[in-house]
């Protein structure tokens, strides 16, 4: 979603900085740095002529961001003119890079979503020696070519600093496993501040594997539509995590969802997979959720969006004062569908995430997913894609993979389906045996460059949850190191109500 800046709409509200917040949890960090990575994208023309961007470029080249305050709150690694680099991977290397010089200030460390943090480090791997060099002698990269970027990175090398460079090198290279790199790189870190929650929450063993124990806290939930809240118990497990929506943001109005029965969704009635619900006609006002209670988030934003239906459930988990207090339970969508079935996002990551325990004892990580509803053949079949790691060891050594694990791995994620899926693989025979292909590493990073360069901002950017593009199938077709089919028929309950 972009924002037009061209036309009538306004920029948009300045983003609250949930900072202050965290100064209150975190002691000392008044003491030090932020490396917070964040990108801009470039603007591109709707066909009807007008200049559209995304939301977090619009924040970035506003003058709320620009003309901050440089104050305890606001001091980062990442100089200006490299967030507004508009090459991104020159973005991503000075950034690093600035953060790297500056690895002894750094406080809390951080992106927008844990995807680009993740990515981040993909990218530290792939070239720490050359930041490395760079540092030694005190002259950036000569493909370093945006003037703004150059000339800030350069006065910020000051000149060699061979002990700088040794001690970073001690840390990435010897073929050692990178597991706590963040901690050992920046070793004054007291939180990895990213979004954990959603979808994002497949990225936490990631992160904790390259983390070393700092905590990751997610602060905000916000949409390119509106902002909508902040976490007032920032410390608290990714798991637990609830936003308090700010109702100076926007009007904030709220569609219960009901099940089959017409009764208002509520308790754990959704996570038990009592999610195929109706939303009610009737919204509710924010001060009248229920706690407990399931509802759909709308809005009406004060960029002339009225009553549009964001797309995400929430729930009630409880009162702040009286501002109510909302879990991200989804987003309310449908990934895979063959025949009478509908897997959620949602449903998908709790079989994932059941099935990726089989992973453990091969020492492998799942480090990205997606899939794919294949019906190329008849019948069709879901076709999970899975990029490993085998942990400990240097990341770019292939996983060995085990048939019997993974085959094992794709009928526990049969297992963990809901019964529609498992009656039309069982009963009515119409799915066929689900399927994983296990990709090379550095897939993922090279279906977000194709999705970057089909429009996506590189902030915003949220692995696609099931593949719908040929040329995106087709990268990750070419990347395919084994392919592995459930051996087993999930179990069905013929007598249970399907809800
Ligand atoms: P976009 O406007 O493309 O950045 O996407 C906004 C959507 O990202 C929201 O409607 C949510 O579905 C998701 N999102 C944003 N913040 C969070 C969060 N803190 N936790 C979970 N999902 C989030």
């Amino acid at each position: 979603m972009v924002w037009n800046n061209n036309g009538p709409m306004p920029v948009p509200v300045p983003v609250p900085v949930p900072v202050q917040i965290l100064f209150r949890y975190v002691e000392g960090l008044d003491q030090g740095k932020a490396m917070y990575l964040l990108f801009i994208k470039p603007e591109i023309k709707t066909p009807g002529g007008l200049m559209a961007r995304p939301v977090l470029t619009s924040y970035y080249k506003s003058s709320n961001f620009l003309n901050r305050p440089y104050n305890r709150f606001n001091i980062y690694t990442s100089p200006d003119e490299t967030i507004l680099c508009p090459d991104g991977k020159q973005s991503m290397y000075c950034q690093l890079l600035c953060g790297l010089t500056q690895r002894h200030e750094v406080l809390r460390v951080g992106a927008v979503f844990a995807s680009a943090f993740l990515r981040a480090i993909k990218f530290l791997e792939a070239n720490w020696e050359e930041m490395c060099s760079n540092i030694r002698t005190g002259q950036v990269s000569g493909w370093i070519t945006d003037p703004p970027c150059r000339g800030v990175v350069s006065s910020m090398l000051a000149g060699p600093n061979p002990g700088l460079a040794d001690s970073i090198d001690k840390e990435c290279g010897g073929g050692k496993s990178w597991e706590g790199i963040i901690k050992r790189l920046w070793p004054r870190t007291k939180y990895i501040e990213v979004i954990v929650t959603g979808s994002m929450a497949q990225y936490i063993p990631t992160l904790e594997f390259y983390s070393g124990g700092i905590p990751l806290i997610s602060v905000m939930y916000g949409s390119s539509e509106c902002y909508f809240g902040i976490n007032l118990q920032p410390l608290s497990k990714p798991s637990d995590v609830s936003y308090t929506l700010l109702p100076n943001m926007a009007y904030f109005e709220f569609l219960p969802l009901e099940n089959n029965r017409g009764e208002i969704a509520a308790g754990e009635a959704l996570c038990n997979g009592d999610h195929k619900v109706k939303v009610a006609t009737e919204a509710v006002d924010l001060g009248d959720v229920k706690l407990g209670h399931y509802y759909e988030l709308v809005v009406t934003t004060f960029s002339g969006l009225y009553r549009y239906r964001v797309g995400d459930i929430l729930m009630v988990t409880g009162f702040y004062n009286s501002a109510p207090q909302f879990r991200f339970v989804q987003r309310q969508n449908v990934v895979l569908s063959i025949d009478t079935d509908k897997t959620s996002e949602e449903d998908l990551l709790n079989a994932v995430t059941k099935a990726k325990e089989h992973l453990e004892q091969l020492g492998l990580l799942l480090t990205e997913y997606t899939s794919y509803p294949d019906t190329s053949s008849i019948p069709g079949h879901y076709v999970l894609y899975w990029e490993l790691i085998a942990k400990g060891s240097k990341s770019s050594d292939s996983p060995e993979l085990d048939k019997g694990i993974m085959e094992e791995c794709c009928s526990t994620v049969e297992e963990s389906l809901d019964s529609v899926y498992r009656r039309c693989r069982r009963k009515d025979k119409s799915i066929g045996a689900l399927e994983i292909r296990v990709v090379r590493e550095g897939t993922f990073d090279a279906l977000m460059d194709y999705c970057v360069l089909q429009g996506s901002s590189v902030n915003q950017y949220k692995t696609p949850r099931c593949i719908k593009s040929d040329a995106a199938l087709k990268i990750l077709n070419s990347r395919v190191m084994g392919s592995f089919y459930s051996q087993c028929v999930p179990s069905w309950e013929p007598f249970k109500i399907e809800t």
